[in-house]
């Protein structure tokens, strides 16, 4: 049968129903094929950037979607740690590294102007293949594409699993001419030591700790701390999932340069996107 809705209508395929093995194993050939199709199963969706103080798009955060033939949307959360089990995540980021270039080509060709950039995860599977930085600004460059245009997101915890690779990874990214930002940042329990090490752009505070920076002051003061570390070792900070007004402006008080959330801006197709943002 076909689970009824569009794009939109995802999480029907949850993490229960894809909790046994030979479940994990369809849909992992299932999204080879995916990606090796161009029958538009898979999309990105982009959520804007802004900087908190002028309001300005700065940014937007591709996020990838699948919609499955039989069971309609099936969420991130849910196929990415598939993927990320079956050594699928190189195939993954070649796919959104394309997607990624084409979309921005299409807007420069209908004269749309995004001046930010793409900010794209990284698997932390990727920090352990030594070449990743360099086959990944050459796809940028073979579309004609400066790797400037885009900020490469890698978790906290997954940089932590292996600093020293993660180290030399950020240092050959950055050489590369990629920006790097810290993603889920305050979950991932690093130092100062090592951040002080790690040659990062950006730390970008978790949502968790935006969502109840209000009410409760534990979280309060770590997003607090988080954007002092940022402005001790020179990086900027970005908050995520910021949904209300209180959040945003408590963040532009304790310094936080940029924001992105529902408040803001909710992940859209790219024209929707363009529609909505872009000129
Ligand atoms: P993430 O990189 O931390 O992305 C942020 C997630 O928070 C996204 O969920 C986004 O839609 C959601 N979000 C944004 N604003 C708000 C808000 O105001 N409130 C709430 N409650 N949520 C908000 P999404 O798209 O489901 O992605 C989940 C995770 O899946 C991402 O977390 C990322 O780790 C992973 N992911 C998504 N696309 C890709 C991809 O192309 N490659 C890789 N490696 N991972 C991806
Ligand atoms: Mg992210
Ligand atoms: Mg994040
Ligand atoms: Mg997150």
């Amino acid at each position: 049968y076909r689970a009824k809705g569009g794009p939109q209508h995802y999480m029907f395929y949850n993490r229960e129903m894809s909790s046994g093995l030979s479940e994990r194993i369809a849909l992992a050939r299932d999204l080879k094929a995916a990606l090796n199709s161009d029958d538009d199963q898979l999309s990105l969706v982009f959520q804007p950037q802004f900087d908190l103080a002028t309001s300005e798009l700065v940014g937007a955060e591709a996020l990838l979607r699948w919609q499955h033939p039989r069971h309609g949307g099936i969420s991130p959360g849910v196929f990415i740690p598939i993927a990320e089990e079956r050594g699928m995540m190189l195939m993954i980021s070649n796919w959104v590294f394309d997607a990624s270039c084409r979309q921005l080509l299409a807007w420069q060709a209908a004269g749309v102007a995004f001046r930010g950039r793409i900010a794209i995860n990284i698997a932390a599977q990727q920090i352990e293949d030594a070449s990743f930085p360099q086959h990944a600004a050459e796809r940028v460059r073979s579309y004609g594409l400066d790797p400037a245009l885009f900020e490469l997101e890698l978790t906290e915890s997954g940089m932590m699993r292996n600093i020293d690779l993660a180290i030399e990874l950020a240092g050959q990214l950055s050489t590369a001419g990629f920006t790097l930002a810290i993603d889920d940042f305050g979950t991932g329990y690093s130092s100062l030591a090592y951040l002080k090490r790690l040659p990062a752009d950006k730390l970008k505070i978790d949502q968790s700790f935006v969502r109840d920076m209000i009410d409760n002051s534990n979280d309060h003061a770590i997003v607090a701390t988080i954007i002092g570390m940022g402005r001790t070792l020179g990086l900027h900070t970005i908050a995520e999932g910021i949904e209300t007004a209180e959040q945003a402006s408590a963040l532009l008080e304790l310094g936080c340069q940029e924001g992105q959330g529902y408040l803001l801006g909710r992940p859209e197709t790219a024209e929707a996107f363009a529609r909505r943002w872009l000129g």
